[in-house]
């Protein structure tokens, strides 16, 4: 089998690094010095152009930002769809929205290509380490030629339903994350000026109902240690917000929580800038109660 990557950024970088473990590689980046360089490291090949991806690849995977870069990615006599060859299979990573995911599937399947919307959660350690969870768009007998390409980053791989379903899903995992985020940082926040030591209270919400990823993994890790790395940026979480949202809309199910939660994450995005990780919500949420949440 010969793959292509194409896009290699805080995630996808590690998710390529396992594929090119396990077959031929071509890999694509924006900029290009990062395709290289990651050539030169993994024994992959690294192309000038998106259609030099595609050309000879049984396989595609993309990560990038949006739905609407993976659609723009195809455009043009360089592009992806230029590549692409009838029979071959896209499988796009990007944590992306169901619409242009639907768009994107019928716009290939004229030209005999599979598409599957197949975004990720796992972080980049999760990346590294192989032990993502994926959740695929797409139907049976596409969701059963992505499945061997996915094992090589994924542990969990689940067909969620047809194209955009893996969309669906991830947004509103990441809704959920972001809940968690805000949530801990405001309840947090005033233990820690009520007087509370702020790791015996994550210890204890941690052996109580209200505890959550953020409180289990991201806290300790990260905001009790005031170490702040930068893995997801928050700007893409903001993304993941919208794009849940979108899906409440086209549902027809209200969503005043998550509402709220998106205006507090744009608003983070804004003073914080696009490159600040998303954990940093509890930052932000420190800095205008005048307090850190350390221990
Ligand atoms: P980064 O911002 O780290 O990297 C983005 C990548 O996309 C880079 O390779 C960048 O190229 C490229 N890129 C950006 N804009 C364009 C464009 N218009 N056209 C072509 N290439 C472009 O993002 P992540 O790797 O963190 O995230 C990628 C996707 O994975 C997102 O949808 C994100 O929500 C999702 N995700 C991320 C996780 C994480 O922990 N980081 C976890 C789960 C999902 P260049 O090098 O030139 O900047």
């Amino acid at each position: 089998m010969k793959a292509a990557f194409l896009g290699l950024g805080a995630i996808g970088r590690p998710m390529a690094a396992r594929l090119a473990a396990r077959t031929r590689l071509t890999v694509w980046n924006r900029t290009h010095a990062r395709a290289e360089a990651f050539a030169a490291q993994f024994g992959a090949e690294d192309a000038a152009t998106p259609r030099e991806a595609a050309e000879g690849a049984d396989v595609v995977v993309t990560c990038l930002p949006t739905s609407v870069d993976v659609e723009r990615l195809l455009e043009g006599t360089d592009g992806l769809e230029a590549g692409l060859a009838s029979g071959s299979l896209m499988l796009d990573c990007t944590s992306g929205d169901p619409a242009t995911s639907r768009r994107l599937a019928s716009r290939l399947a004229q030209r005999g290509v599979l598409f599957a919307d197949c975004p990720v959660s796992g972080g980049t350690s999760g990346a590294e380490s192989g032990t993502l969870t994926v959740m695929v768009g797409g139907d049976e007998a596409t969701f059963a030629r992505a499945r061997p390409v996915l094992e090589a980053f994924g542990s969990r791989i689940e067909h969620m339903g047809p194209v955009g379903a893996g969309h669906a899903m991830k947004a509103v995992n990441n809704a959920l994350l972001a809940v968690n985020l805000e949530a801990f940082g405001e309840g947090f926040a005033a233990l820690v000026k009520a007087g509370v030591p702020a790791r015996k209270a994550v210890e204890v919400l941690n052996a109580s109902s209200g505890r959550s990823f953020v409180s289990e993994a991201l806290v300790p890790d990260r905001v009790l240690t005031g170490r702040w790395p930068q893995t997801f940026r928050l700007a893409l979480l903001e993304k993941d917000v919208g794009i849940a949202l979108g899906v409440l809309d086209e549902t027809g199910v209200r969503g005043p929580v998550l509402h709220l939660v998106g205006e507090l994450l744009r608003r983070a995005r804004a003073v914080l800038g696009d490159a600040a990780d998303h954990v940093e919500a509890i930052r932000l949420i420190e800095r205008d109660a005048g307090v850190e949440i350390r221990g």
